[in-house]
């Protein structure tokens, strides 16, 4: 059975996408099996993965409208090594449509079911705002990976998406939980950072993630080509992080 992933937080620019689509490339580095959906109309995990947004034939929009499946809407990224359910604008359109639809917070759910024995892991990239199409991820995940920058006002940012898992949870979707959070864009040499990081651990406990991903000018470059950092250099310190990441991940949903 696949365990599937949201990687979520409101805020935009925290490093969701870059999580997700080099958590994916370390998933299958290590011989995971992943499908990598991108829920962002932006459709920057797609074009991430070497997947041209311009070029798809079905997106996940069409597999959120019933017009495709999921097997006949994901590509393979053969130089990333996952399968990517892509996007593009036109799913803009969908949180509109859906709106309109029965069983509208569950299409993606019951479409990822159809492939679930093809897969370890399914990561779910979210786009920054806590709509219908996030709700779409939440109901179909069973857990929550939240990158967060560790900055003054990052446990303030939390309290929203906290209490709109709470409340999928209670209503919809008894399996999520949040399964950690994720330190990204880490700068050891500055003390505030440190002091957040500190807050974290003290406030959210076990639910932090021991890898942390370190501000890496790589990471942020490898989009350009069109690839994960783990695949553009794999030698680059935030790469190598993302691959730990994997690792722990792997562990992790051992016990979940
Ligand atoms: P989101 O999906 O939450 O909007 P992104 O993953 O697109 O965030 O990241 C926002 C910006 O920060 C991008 O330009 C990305 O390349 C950069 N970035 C993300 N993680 C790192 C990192 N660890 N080191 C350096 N730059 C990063
Ligand atoms: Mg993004």
């Amino acid at each position: 059975m696949a365990k599937i992933f949201c990687v979520a937080n409101q805020k935009g620019g925290v490093g969701k996408t870059t999580s997700t689509v080099n958590l994916a490339a370390g998933l299958a580095k290590i011989g995971q099996r992943v499908l990598m959906v991108d829920l962002d109309p932006q459709g920057n995990a797609t074009m991430g993965s070497g997947v041209d947004k311009r070029q798809l034939e079905f997106t996940v929009y069409d597999v959120l409208i019933e017009s495709a499946s999921v097997a006949e809407a994901k590509v393979h990224s053969a130089t990333c090594g996952y399968d990517v359910l892509g996007a593009n604008r036109e799913l803009a359109g969908a949180e509109v449509e859906l709106v309109q639809l029965e069983r509208r917070e569950k299409r993606l759910k019951t479409a990822l079911a159809a492939v679930d024995a093809d897969y370890d892991f399914m990561l779910i990239d979210c786009p920054p705002s806590l709509s219908m199409l996030t709700l779409n991820g939440l109901c179909a995940a069973h857990g929550v990976i939240v990158p967060m920058q560790c900055e003054y006002f990052a446990l303030e940012g939390l309290t929203d998406l906290v209490n709109t898992i709470k409340q999928v949870h209670a209503n919809l979707n008894k399996d999520l939980q949040i399964i950690g959070l994720l330190r990204v864009m880490f700068d050891p040499r500055i003390t505030l950072q440190q002091q957040v990081s500190e807050q974290l651990k003290g406030h959210f406990a076990d639910k932090v993630f021991n890898t942390v991903i370190p501000r890496n000018v790589r990471l942020a470059e490898a989009p350009s080509y069109g690839l994960p950092g783990v695949v553009f250099d794999p030698q680059a310190k935030g790469s190598q992080a993302f691959v730990e990441f994997a690792e722990e991940m792997v562990q992790r949903i051992k016990t979940m």
